[in-house]
C-alpha cells in the first residue's frame, strides 16, 4: 500500500481562472512539442476538458483513483493564489472557506484522507485562521506556495511557521516549476533553505524536490536534516525520459537516505500526463523502466513508510 503525500482538489472557483490557464498553457505545449506552435490544441479548450475531468470538490474522485492505484492514505494541501490576483480575489472563493471544505472531505474520508492547512502568510489573518483551524479539524500540516510572489524567508512569514512549530506541524513549501502569471523565483529551494536554518526545530519539505533544481534541494538537505523532499510531480519528466527522473531519485536516497524522500502525485492536474496508477505503478517498478539500481526497502519506503512516519498515519 502506497501514501500520496502531495495532492490537491481543484473545482470551479477553487482557485484563479489564469491559474488554471496557465497551466493549460503549458499543458498543450508539452503534449504538442513536435508540432509548429500553431499547430497545437487551444489551451482554453483544453482548460474546459480538463475542469470536466478532474473537477473534485468532495474527494469521491480521488479516493477513486487513489483505489484504483492501490494508494491508501493521501496529504492533501490546499493552495491559496489569491494574493497574485488582486482584482478578482474572492470572485471564487475565500481561502477559509476553501480550507473548510479540505476539512469537510477529510471528515467524508477520515481514514483515507488528511489535510494541510493552506495560507499565503502574507494575509493579516494567517495565524489566526491556522488557530481556528487547528481548534476545529486539525490540519497535519502548513502548506506555502511562494510562487504567488513572497520570498519562503521573508520575516513576514515567521509568526506562521512559528505557530505551525508549536503545534508540531510540518511545513511543506512549494520549489520549482509553475506556469505563468506565478514566478518560479520566489520558490528557489535557497530560500527554504534559510528557513530551515531559522528553524532547526522544524520539519521542512521541499515540494517537488525543486523540480530542476533537484541539486540543490538535494545538496541543501545533506546539511540540515529537518529539510525533506517529495517527487510529486514529476510524472512528465518520466514520460519524456524515464532517468530524468530515475537519476534524481537515486540520488535522494544516496545523500539523504530513503526516510527523507517522499513519494507524491501532484494530482489531479498531472493526471493529464500519466493516470494516478500508471504513475504510482512506474514508481514502485523501477526495474520496469531503468537500469538503475534500488533496492526494495528503498523503494518500499519511498512509497509510503516514511510518509506515514513523518505523519503519524
Ligand atoms: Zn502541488
Amino acid at each position: 500500500m502506497f501514501i500520496d503525500s502531495h495532492v490537491h482538489l481543484f473545482f470551479e472557483g477553487s482557485d484563479p481562472e489564469e491559474f488554471f490557464l496557465g497551466c493549460s498553457r503549458a499543458g498543450v505545449n508539452i503534449f504538442g512539442k513536435d508540432k509548429p506552435p500553431d499547430q497545437r490544441q487551444d489551451a482554453s479548450q483544453l482548460y474546459d476538458q480538463q475542469m470536466a475531468i478532474l473537477s473534485d470538490k468532495d474527494g469521491s474522485r480521488l479516493i477513486s483513483e487513489m483505489d484504483k492505484a492501490n494508494i491508501e492514505k493521501a496529504i492533501m494541501l490546499p493552495l491559496d493564489f489569491w494574493l497574485k490576483y488582486p482584482t478578482t480575489e474572492h470572485q471564487g472563493m475565500s481561502i477559509k472557506e476553501k480550507n473548510n471544505i479540505y476539512a469537510d472531505v477529510v471528515e467524508r474520508y477520515p481514514d483515507r484522507l488528511k489535510t494541510h492547512f493552506g495560507v499565503d502568510p502574507r494575509r493579516k489573518d494567517a495565524v489566526k485562521m491556522l488557530d481556528e483551524a487547528m481548534k476545529k479539524w486539525e490540519p497535519v500540516g502548513l502548506k506555502i506556495h511562494p510562487t504567488a510572489g513572497f520570498y519562503p524567508d521573508d520575516p513576514l512569514c515567521y509568526p506562521l511557521y512559528e505557530r505551525a512549530i508549536d503545534y508540531g506541524l510540518p511545513i511543506l513549501i512549494h520549489s520549482g516549476q509553475e506556469p505563468a502569471p506565478m514566478g518560479v523565483k520566489w520558490s528557489h529551494p535557497m530560500y527554504i533553505d534559510t528557513v530551515a536554518a531559522e528553524y532547526p526545530e522544524a520539519t521542512i519539505i521541499i515540494a517537488h524536490c525543486g523540480h530542476g533544481w533537484w541539486r540543490q534541494a538535494l545538496d541543501f538537505a545533506i546539511m540540515k536534516p529537518n529539510l525533506y523532499v517529495d517527487f510529486s510531480g514529476w510524472q512528465p519528466l518520466l514520460k519524456v525520459n524515464p532517468d530524468y527522473f530515475w537519476r534524481p531519485l537515486r540520488m535522494a536516497f544516496d545523500t539523504l537516505g530513503p526516510w527523507r524522500v517522499l513519494f507524491g502525485t501532484d494530482g489531479s492536474m498531472l493526471d493529464v500526463f500519466l493516470s494516478t496508477k500508471k504513475w504510482a505503478k512506474a514508481a514502485a517498478n523501477p526495474s520496469k523502466s531503468t537500469d538503475i539500481e534500488f533496492t526494495e526497502n528503498e523503494i518500499e519506503i519511498f512509497m509510503g513508510k516514511a510518509a506515514k512516519k513523518l505523519y503519524n498515519l
